[in-house]
């Protein structure tokens, strides 16, 4: 039987947004960080891999790299011109275009190269030469807009392998649903009038970005109703994102009967993220995961492919992954969350607010009544 394919190459470690702290520059002015000033760094990913090398995690999936994405498989969601300037200053040494996404050079090959990954692991689960797949792969891509990078993204790998596998004609109808805790304003952008892709963010609401990711955007034209936004109170945990993904994901899965099933896999819901304010244990992603296994089971032959975005806590987003790729690989071989208790100790007692509850009903009816 078919293993979980894991789709990494180390050149995606070496992405680097150079001397920079979100605002300003760190070098010169103030003593560099480990990582390098850029919260999207490297360690946040190879803790990862290197977690499940010693565990042996790694030595029961498929591990592979992948082709870099190409030139029209850039051009199906980039215009032209956006991809020209990009290679233009990735060349020149790097830079920064949009918001917060700074590259050194030889980014631009970097980020076709995560997109490549994603394009790869999609691939390998449609044409059933894997049971599912896994991505891990920077730069993230969630939040790229066609023309405009943004949120550490420079590329949207989803939209460019869902875009790829669709012109190969391997897929029809594709449900993206988006677990990073920031809104996935790209790819909810790139797919807003296509009724073919259905799109789900669960995110923290007014994270980042702050003028997107509301429960009233609901797609355009022939696809409305094919966006579904779930903006979750700030120290939402585990009971409030597994009653989210029970009352709103999987009956609008159901619904929508996709082809397959693919995650934006952010780990920054983590209760220790520097970048997000909820309280997830690694328990509740591998109950997520469990969950959309059994929904891919159920509507499209097990097919789940899923593409790591964010998450920036060193210390946490190896147990959390970890655990995704145990349940996705259905193995013995754990690595518990440490904290896992004192998290457990420490969830809000409310299971949700009064205008969450209501924001759900209001969900319930417009997509599900
Ligand atoms: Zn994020």
């Amino acid at each position: 039987m078919a293993r979980t394919a894991f789709f990494w190459d180390e050149s995606s470690f070496w992405h680097s947004g150079g001397n920079y702290a979100l605002t300003m520059p760190v070098g010169g002015l103030v003593q560099p960080l480990a990582a390098g000033g850029l919260p999207e760094s490297p360690e946040t990913k190879r803790r990862l891999k290197n977690l499940m090398d010693v565990t042996g995690l790694m030595g029961e999936l498929d591990a592979q790299s992948a082709a870099s994405a190409s030139q029209d498989d850039l051009r199906r969601v980039h215009p032209e011109s956006y991809l020209r300037e990009f290679k233009e200053m990735s060349d020149a040494g790097g830079g920064e275009l949009g918001l917060r996404t700074p590259f050194a050079g030889g980014g631009f090959e970097l980020a076709a190269l995560s997109a490549g990954l994603a394009k790869g692991a999609l691939y390998s689960v449609l044409e059933g030469r894997a049971r599912n797949a896994y991505a891990l792969s920077r730069p993230p891509g969630h939040h790229c807009l066609p023309d405009w990078p943004n949120g550490f993204c420079l590329l949207s790998n989803l939209g460019i392998a869902i875009k790829a596998a669709r012109a190969a004609g391997l897929v029809g109808r594709v449900a993206v649903v988006d677990w990073d805790v920031h809104h996935g304003n790209g790819t909810e952008a790139i797919f807003i009038d296509d009724p073919e892709t259905l799109t789900v963010s669960l995110h923290q609401e007014h994270n980042y970005p702050l003028d997107t990711g509301d429960a009233n955007v609901v797609g355009e034209g022939k696809a409305k109703g094919a966006n579904i936004n779930l903006p979750l109170p700030p120290g939402a945990g585990h009971v409030t994102y597994l009653e989210a993904m029970e009352r709103i994901v999987a009956p609008a899965l159901r619904r929508f009967k996709p082809d397959v099933i693919v995650i934006a896999c952010g780990f920054d819901a983590s209760a220790f993220d520097p970048l997000g304010r909820m309280m997830a244990t690694a328990e509740t992603f591998a109950e997520m995961t469990r969950m959309v296994m059994e929904l891919a089971d159920d509507l499209c032959d097990g097919r789940l492919m899923m593409a790591h975005e964010g998450g920036y806590s060193e210390v946490h987003v190896p147990f959390c992954g970890h655990a995704v790729l145990q349940q996705m690989a259905s193995s013995t071989t754990a690595a518990p969350d440490p904290w896992v208790d004192t998290l457990k100790a420490r969830q809000p007692n409310a299971r949700v607010n009064a205008a969450f509850s209501e924001m759900l009903r209001d969900l319930e009816a417009f997509h599900l009544g």
